[in-house]
């Protein structure tokens, strides 16, 4: 395990970094865990895995599944937007020929 904080290595079972001396647990900064990662790719999008495999707070099998369901969201988030851009071509297309 990583200390959320300084990112030094920590024993799993540790309360508080012996580094920095920052407590463990669930703390972590917003961008480290799952939820700010959630918040992240709603504003940026894919963008956001990058904070998620920096974070010291998410072990690399939750990392995994995070990055599997966002590039899922994202790949139906394009399909989505690519077949909203043919209906719109089509309906411009059909406005314009006579
Ligand atoms: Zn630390």
């Amino acid at each position: 395990m990583n200390c959320w904080n300084c990112g030094k290595e920590i024993n799993e079972e540790d309360k508080f970094c012996k580094y920095c001396g920052k407590e463990q647990g669930k703390k972590g900064k917003l961008h480290q865990k799952p939820m700010g990662i959630l918040l992240e790719f709603f504003v940026i999008g894919p963008f956001c895995l990058y904070h998620l495999w920096k974070s010291p707070i998410i072990n690399n099998r939750d990392k995994k599944i995070y990055t599997a369901i966002i590039s899922g969201i994202t790949i139906v988030l394009i399909l989505l937007l690519s077949y909203a851009v043919s209906i719109i071509i089509k309906y411009y297309m059909t406005m314009f020929s006579f």
